[in-house]
């Protein structure tokens, strides 16, 4: 029998329990990656994803015989990014999911297993390239400490010049354009891949996404040519650039300002 004083103290218990309940939700956020669902899936399941990427690697096997056609002093090179250019990271994002962890949680010990597969024709492009005397750079935001692993797994996928001379790590800032500068000293850039507009040039720096829409109408000349983007739904700065390059937003926030972008009709 509930009697008034039992109701009575059901309603503070009942009372306190949501009033503790949102405190702990609000002073320990529960990463909510659920949103990241349908891209992973895309990126690991559909055809459609390794299509673009076999597409892409052709394109650039293209572009880069017509490239040779083309005399020069300078040694030819092609710079590409890694993550999600030429090795596929997903298994981390979906282990984010799974985990409710959200980067750089577990990212080291992922990269540290060196078990990244590589994507769908970037092997055989760089393989190619390096036949035809090409050399072959990979500029990382990867950090210097997870470089051992980082060739490791390159080599393991069968990567031509996986070494500490080709492949070049973050030391300092993401920007890679001094990095980019340093490779050109010495060689002539024929092509470039990467799955970020910021690993062609510089100019999407921390641009917001109308302007870096702007930049890349502006630039359209360059894709499929000299640029070969690769695709990726589950990160980048696509993503950085809807949160004003916020990295520390709650998941509420980051959920409401996704959907005030979202153009509806
Ligand atoms: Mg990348």
């Amino acid at each position: 029998m509930i009697t008034n004083k039992n109701l009575i103290i059901t309603v503070l218990m009942t009372g306190w329990l949501a009033v503790s309940c949102n405190q702990s939700k609000e002073e320990n956020p529960t990463p909510d990656n659920n949103y990241m669902q349908l891209a992973t899936l895309w990126y690991q399941q559909s055809a459609e994803c390794r299509a673009l990427y076999y597409q892409a690697y052709e394109v650039a096997r293209f572009r880069l015989d017509e490239a040779l056609k083309i005399p020069s002093k300078e040694k030819k090179a092609v710079v590409v990014d890694i993550d999600e250019t030429v090795l596929d990271n997903s298994p981390y994002q979906a282990w984010c999911i799974l985990t409710g962890k959200n980067y750089p949680e577990g990212w080291a010990e992922w990269t540290s297993k060196a078990e990244a597969k590589a994507l769908p024709g970037a092997g055989e492009f760089l393989n190619y390239a390096a036949s035809k005397g090409v050399e072959v750079f990979y500029i990382t935001n990867r950090k210097t400490n997870e470089m051992e692993a980082t060739i490791k797994n390159l080599q393991k996928e069968g990567f031509p010049m996986a070494d500490t001379l080709h492949v070049i790590p973050r030391t300092d800032v993401s920007n890679k354009e001094s990095r980019r500068q340093r490779v050109a000293q010495n060689h002539k850039i024929v092509l470039l891949a990467g799955d970020n507009l910021n690993d062609f040039a510089e100019f999407w720096e921390k641009q917001s996404p109308l302007a870096r829409q702007a930049i890349t109408d502006s630039l359209k000349a360059e894709f499929g040519r000299r640029f070969i983007i690769l695709p990726n739904p589950m990160y980048g700065d696509w993503e950085n650039a809807l949160y004003e390059y916020k990295y520390g937003l709650m998941p509420a926030q980051k959920d409401s300002i996704r959907r005030k972008f979202l153009k509806g009709f």
